[in-house]
């Protein structure tokens, strides 16, 4: 069965004292027997921290942001997804918007991360969405296609069981609009056919995909009671632990 997972992505906010409080706040307020899987997606400079504060705990765990595209070497400022892992992340997040229109991220550059992080025991939080313009001359399922096949499907089938995606319209992102759950469930069913479509019908009822863009506690049960619309990657509302933890109590 596919994992229901919430994921909160902290973006380049939080000094040390601040995230390691609201870690601490998330572990004493969540409920000990949820179903949910949580992950936590600090900056690289917090991950081990988290890591070590959340090791023990099974249905916690942690992210990076982003990785290289290089497994080591005269990269100066980059981390690698083997460094990653070695400061106990299971997750990295690729491909999320922000970085594909800040950093000019390419689906050729997100493929090789993709093998990168793979190859390096690393989950892949992969992220795909439309633009506004998109959405309103109805091209966003060919972009979705190009960017889900381009950056994912030269994986092996046994690769690709280490895939979650996010489902992530630029429109949504950080604007206080959400997709309203019929547009979710939509693109999360034409997603789930294309995995299906690819490799088998069986890898695409595993794969869990995620929602995101203005999640919060006022949307998330209705979001989440979507039939392919499995947890949630959440940016703003992560930042506030009453917040985050209505979020993963939606389910
Ligand atoms: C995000 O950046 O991944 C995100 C979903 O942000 P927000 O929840 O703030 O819209």
């Amino acid at each position: 069965m596919r994992k229901k997972l919430v994921v909160g992505n902290w973006k380049m906010n939080l000094l040390r004292n601040e995230g390691i409080s609201l870690v601490n706040n998330i572990l004493k307020n969540i409920s000990v027997d949820i179903s949910v899987n949580i992950v936590l997606a600090p900056s690289f400079l917090h991950l081990y921290k988290v890591s070590k504060m959340t090791s023990d705990l099974t249905y916690l765990s942690t992210s990076a942001q982003d990785c290289s595209l290089n497994s080591n070497g005269s990269f100066t400022g980059e981390v690698s997804a083997e460094m990653i892992f070695s400061c106990g992340a299971e997750y990295v997040i690729l491909g999320h918007s922000e970085r594909r229109s800040n950093f000019q991220e390419t689906n050729r550059e997100l493929r090789t991360k993709t093998s990168e992080a793979i190859s390096n025991n690393l989950n892949v939080i992969f992220c795909c969405g439309e633009s506004i313009k998109q959405r309103k001359d109805n091209t966003y399922f060919d972009w979705i296609k190009s960017q889900i096949s381009e950056g994912l499907f030269h994986l092996s089938a046994s690769d690709f069981a280490n895939i979650v995606i996010a489902y992530e319209p630029i429109w949504a992102i950080g604007t206080g609009t959400n997709a309203n759950s019929r547009q979710a469930q939509e693109v999360h069913e034409f997603i789930r056919t294309l995995v299906e479509e690819k490799y088998d019908k069986n890898i695409a009822d595993n794969t869990s995909i995620l929602y995101g863009g203005s999640c919060n506690s006022a949307n998330a049960i209705e979001l989440f009671s979507q039939n392919d619309v499995d947890g949630g990657l959440i940016g703003g509302a992560s930042l506030d632990y009453n917040e985050f933890i209505s979020i993963i109590n939606s389910f």
